[in-house]
């Protein structure tokens, strides 16, 4: 089967494009937001390809998990674990998605608002 071609997160797992990563490990790359919405605003992802949450299957509840106690220890490592923080996954376009690519936003060092817009 043909691979598609990479997502731009992919590209950045396989360090064809620069970003300020924080953390990495064999499943996962969290690396700062170029476009900031928060003073601290981080973005975790799996080296998997995975589109959206919407999208992943049974197989990735392992890495997923990881994933997400992994993004509650990249903010405690940047200072966040008192104040606290927002982890939001925005899925399709009525979220605002994107990048097709499942990404995790740690958000902190502001009070957040409540619903979100
Ligand atoms: P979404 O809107 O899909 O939930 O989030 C995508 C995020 O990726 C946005 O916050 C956007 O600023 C960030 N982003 C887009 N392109 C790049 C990039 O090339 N490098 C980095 N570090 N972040 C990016």
């Amino acid at each position: 089967m043909d691979k598609m071609e990479k997502t731009l997160f992919e590209k950045i797992c396989d360090k064809e494009i620069p970003a300020d990563i924080v953390y990495e490990d064999d499943q996962i790359v969290a690396f700062r937001d170029i476009a900031p919405k928060a003073p601290t605003h981080v973005l975790v992802i799996p080296r998997k390809a995975i589109p959206r949450v919407n999208e992943a299957q049974p197989e990735d509840q392992a890495l997923l998990g990881h994933l997400m106690l992994k993004a509650a220890e990249v903010a405690r490592s940047l200072g966040l674990g008192e104040g606290g923080f927002r982890l939001v996954l925005n899925n399709g376009a009525d979220a605002g998605e994107t990048v097709p690519h499942l990404h995790c936003h740690i958000l902190g060092g502001r009070k957040m608002a409540w619903p979100p817009g």
